[in-house]
């Protein structure tokens, strides 16, 4: 069953207030944790309802169902642009449409990836600019998703080098149409958030360092990380954006797909 309008208006409440007292926690201002409501596998009513509460950003984990729900331009309540985050591993034959409904993927983890993703938005009318986030598996050893731990800073480090020149702005001679945002991963989720915070802090060091280098990593200031388990630890150790699905739609029913057209 969904949430009705007013339960996801008590859940949305609870949630701010545990972000609220994490970045107090942390010293930091709420304003620099960007919130990703996660409505894979809720309808698009769901999605009316957290526009209505205020929501600028939603994650999708896949292409599909991400069009089904964000192909349609959506306004947020002051006006600005909703924005969708794919979240989810992206077949190579999805790339294009990923880059078409996102304004942001936060889980690539190849070169393969970002040189068709370059190709893909320099052909789209206008030639999108398109953020992007390096997934690294961090936490979930036992998926495949996201680069190793052991070959993400060589992984950059190749990036940079492939990139060629840059402008001030991070722009690259070989990649202009797309942007370098940050790294994104999963946490432990064994229930207990306190296993997340090394992973965490990894990717923080890691993203700090590149961030430093500036040049296409002019623009890598971004962290997804934290969930609806997890999310305090993540903003302690850096997190600027946090990806909640449970906490503000309930639980997932995995036996109804959203894009099954028998629904
Ligand atoms: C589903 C999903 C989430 C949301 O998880 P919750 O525990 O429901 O908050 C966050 N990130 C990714 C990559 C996901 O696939």
């Amino acid at each position: 069953m969904e949430f009705t309008l007013d339960e996801m208006r008590e859940h949305l409440n609870v949630l701010e207030a545990r972000i609220a007292a994490a970045c107090k926690n942390a010293g930091r201002a709420r304003e620099s944790v960007k919130l990703v409501w996660v409505s894979k596998f809720h309808p698009a009513e769901a999605v009316e309802n957290a526009i209505a509460l205020g929501a600028h950003d939603f994650g999708e984990n896949r292409v599909q169902e991400a069009e089904l729900k964000f192909s349609a331009r959506r306004t947020a309540i002051d006006g600005a642009p909703v924005m969708c985050h794919v979240i989810g591993p992206v077949q190579s034959n999805k790339l294009k449409k990923a880059a078409i409904v996102a304004d942001c993927i936060h889980s690539i983890a190849s070169m393969e990836a970002v040189e068709k993703l370059e190709k893909v938005c320099a052909g789209l009318a206008g030639g999108k600019i398109l953020d992007i986030l390096f997934q690294v598996n961090a936490g979930e050893e036992e998926t495949k998703s996201g680069l190793d731990v052991a070959n993400a800073e060589a992984f950059l480090a190749e990036l940079e080098t492939r990139a060629g020149a840059c402008d001030a702005t991070g722009r690259s001679e070989k990649f202009p149409h797309l942007r370098f945002r940050g790294l994104m991963t999963i946490g432990k989720n064994t229930g207990v958030a306190e296993d997340s915070r090394e992973c965490f802090a990894f990717l923080r060091n890691l993203q700090q360092k590149f961030l430093a280098r500036g040049g296409v990593f002019a623009n890598f200031d971004q962290l997804s990380m934290g969930m609806t388990g997890d999310l305090e630890v993540a903003i302690e150790e850096g997190s600027t954006m946090i990806r909640v699905g449970t906490a503000l739609f309930g639980e997932r029913d995995y036996s109804k797909p959203v894009n099954d057209p028998v629904r």
